[in-house]
């Protein structure tokens, strides 16, 4: 009897949600039902699918595509605003009550965690898994994949199986049947620009990898060769980690167009600012290391961080911070993607005597608890600053916690 690994993925994550949390706030609509998309601002024409149904996708509807590319598939679409703060509650209560079956829960994204038991036998996993698939529906309105097998590659293979509302198996000796037959870039971590790499060495299945030469894949495509070579054959040597505390929370955006001049980027950095400091406060929080990041039009990046003198969770002591860094890191090259971090983080419940906080970030702490308040009351973008007023800039960029899932878009 080996460790089984459940890996639980919300289908359509924000369109479930949004629906479930629609539901509960008395709104007679199922999105899930029509074709409907969660997209992000759609007057300012630049706007994304971010999740789709099932009805959209039958109008050929994919994620990312542009808002206006998807009402020309189809003029009658529901385009619903995304509500991050709803997925992270509810990504906060599903993870809260897949803890009750075990303790050992690794969040893997907003939507996604795995299980860890010890003392399951194969047949009493899948009973188990579809247990929890079931309750999870009954309990919150929605649906999941469960997928099962004894390390998390290949647990999470499996959940990306078919879809929605299935739990599926993918043990060792299953991989030649499940997971071989599968093209290639179904595979864990190979990506869009691997793909035509691999396919252009005659490798379009996943078992083709796994039966292909080691040794130039090793030397083409380096560690991420011999990495996605031994997810191929179902290796994984990752450490489960569990209940890990938040170390650092951060917004990246990549902005609709270059910008150029330090105005334009200060608006953005307060808007990345504002929605970074809202998720410190919410995880009671305060940090004291912030950090700015640059990527430009060429891809080069550069980032900068500073220590501040005290912890603070307020938008403006950190805002200002940033600004100062940005001015002393930006070289003046056209900036395709902005982000802040905050790191070194305690919680907010050791209150400190902050001798160096002056009167004025007092009053801002204040104001900045009244508005969240008011944000959660009647939506994100109920109080927004001057500065965001008749722009087309969002008063709360990024706002997709990827960062407070450290395996997200890296490896397991
Ligand atoms: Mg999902």
């Amino acid at each position: 009897m080996g460790q089984i690994i459940m890996h639980i993925d919300v289908n359509s994550a924000f369109l479930s949600w949004t629906a479930a949390y629609e539901k509960q706030m008395g709104i007679d609509r199922d999105i899930r039902t029509v074709p409907s998309v969660i997209g992000g601002n759609e007057q300012s024409r630049h706007g994304i699918v971010l999740a789709k149904s099932t009805t959209a996708k039958k109008f050929k509807i994919q994620t990312g595509m542009s808002l206006m590319e998807a009402r020309q598939l189809c003029p009658n679409l529901l385009v619903v605003p995304p509500n991050y703060r709803v997925y992270v509650r509810a990504s906060k209560a599903m993870r809260e009550y897949l803890m009750s079956f075990t303790p050992d829960v690794q969040v893997f994204s907003i939507d996604e965690c795995f299980l860890r038991f010890t003392d399951l036998k194969r047949e009493e996993a899948v009973e188990l898994a579809y247990k929890i698939k079931d309750t999870i529906k009954e309990k919150f309105g929605y649906t999941v994949n469960v997928g099962i097998s004894d390390n998390k590659l290949l647990a999470k293979q499996a959940g990306d199986l078919e879809k929605p509302d299935k739990c599926h198996t993918m043990f060792p000796d299953e991989i030649k049947e499940k997971l071989w037959v599968l093209p290639v870039e179904d595979l864990f971590m190979v990506g869009r620009r691997t793909k035509p790499k691999l396919n252009r060495w005659g490798i379009y299945t996943i078992g083709e990898l796994a039966n292909s030469d080691y040794y130039l894949i090793s030397t083409q495509l380096k560690s991420h060769g011999r990495m996605i070579y031994n997810y191929a054959w179902g290796r994984d040597c990752s450490t489960f980690k569990t209940g890990e505390p938040i170390k650092s929370v951060g917004n990246s955006s990549t902005l609709k167009f270059n910008v150029c001049d330090h105005e334009t980027a200060h608006v953005m950095l307060l808007s990345l600012t504002e929605m970074t400091a809202w998720r410190l406060r919410e995880a009671n929080m305060n940090c004291r290391v912030v950090s700015v990041g640059i990527k430009d039009k060429d891809f080069g990046y550069a980032a900068k961080q500073r220590k501040l003198d005290f912890f603070t969770d307020c938008t403006r002591d950190i805002y200002i911070n940033i600004c100062i860094l940005f001015d002393e890191l930006w070289d003046g090259k056209p900036i395709r993607q902005l982000g802040v971090h905050v790191s070194d983080l305690e919680s907010s419940n050791i209150k400190q005597i902050n001798i160096f906080q002056d009167e004025l970030s007092k009053k801002n702490e204040i104001l900045d608890k009244a508005v969240d308040k008011i944000r959660s009351k009647f939506g994100d973008e109920s109080v927004i600053r001057g500065v965001f007023a008749n722009t087309e800039l969002s008063p709360l960029l990024g706002g997709y916690p990827d960062d407070e899932y450290p395996g997200m878009s890296s490896i397991l």
